[in-house]
C-alpha cells in the first residue's frame, strides 16, 4: 500500500504551528496549556494504558477516529513535562498527517503496532520528525523562546561565561535550558532541540554562525 506520507518542510510545519496557536491558545502566553485544547478544544480523549511504553517503544497514539490519544499511564501520572510533549506530538500527527492516520485504522494496541510494522523506519523517522517539530513550536512559540534566550544569553554574559564552551557541554546547557524549561513547563532537552531547530544557537553566540543557510528538514 501506498502511504503517501507528506513532504513537509520546517517552514510548512512552522506554518501549521503558527495556524494552531492562532486559532486553539490565542492568548499566547506561556506555558501553553495543551491539556486543556486536547482535552477541551479538540475534544480528544485522553486514555492512560499502563505498560504502554514498554510495549509499543512510544509514549503514546493517536486513534484513527481521532477520539482519542492513548498515553503511558506511567508518564501520565509521573512524569508531567514529558506527557505534556507527548500530546503536542500526537497533535502534531493530527494536525500534519490526518489523511493518512485516517487509512491507518488505529483503534487498539494491536491496530498500532501492526502500522508500525508496515512503515519503514525511514517513513516513520520522516513522520516522527515533523510531529517533533510540530510539538517544539507550539509548546515553545518563537518569539517567547527567543526572548527568553536571550535573557539567558545576557546573564551568562554578565557573568563572564564563555557561551560557545557552556553550550559545547551537554551538562552545563542547562544553566540555560532548565530555567527556560521551568518557564514553559517542557524538559531542558526538548528546550535545546527547539534553541538549535530554530538556529537561535548561532543567532545568540552560543554557536558558531552558520557558513550556509541550514534548514531542518531538507534533503529528502
Ligand atoms: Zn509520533
Amino acid at each position: 500500500m501506498d502511504w503517501q506520507i507528506p513532504s513537509l518542510t520546517y517552514e510548512d510545519v512552522r506554518l501549521e504551528a503558527n495556524r494552531f496557536a492562532a486559532r486553539y491558545w490565542a492568548s499566547g502566553s506561556v506555558p501553553v496549556d495543551i491539556e486543556h485544547i486536547t482535552e477541551f478544544e479538540l475534544h480528544f480523549d485522553v486514555i492512560p494504558v499502563p505498560g504502554l511504553k514498554s510495549l509499543l517503544k512510544t509514549d503514546a497514539f493517536l486513534y484513527s477516529d481521532f477520539s482519542a490519544i492513548a498515553v503511558d499511564q506511567w508518564i501520565y501520572t509521573y512524569h508531567g513535562v514529558r506527557h505534556r510533549f507527548s500530546l503536542a506530538h500526537e497533535l502534531g500527527h493530527y494536525f500534519l498527517h490526518r489523511d493518512l492516520y485516517a487509512k491507518l485504522h488505529i483503534g487498539s494496541i494491536a491496530d498500532y503496532q501492526s502500522c508500525r510494522n508496515a512503515l519503514s523506519d525511514a517513513d516513520m523517522a520522516y513522520m516522527e520528525d515533523h510531529a517533533y517539530w510540530f510539538a517544539g513550536m507550539i509548546l515553545l512559540p518563537l518569539g517567547h523562546l527567543e526572548r527568553a534566550v536571550a535573557d539567558a544569553v545576557k546573564k551568562c554574559r554578565d557573568h563572564g561565561v564563555s557561551l560557545r564552551r557552556m553550550w559545547d557541554t551537554i551538562g552545563e546547557r542547562r544553566y540555560i535550558c532548565e530555567p527556560i524549561g521551568r518557564q514553559f513547563n517542557v524538559s531542558r532537552e526538548v528546550v535545546g532541540r527547539q534553541i538549535e531547530l530554530d538556529g537561535l544557537d548561532h543567532k545568540y553566540g552560543l554557536a558558531a554562525p552558520r557558513k550556509s543557510r541550514w534548514r531542518p528538514g531538507i534533503g529528502r
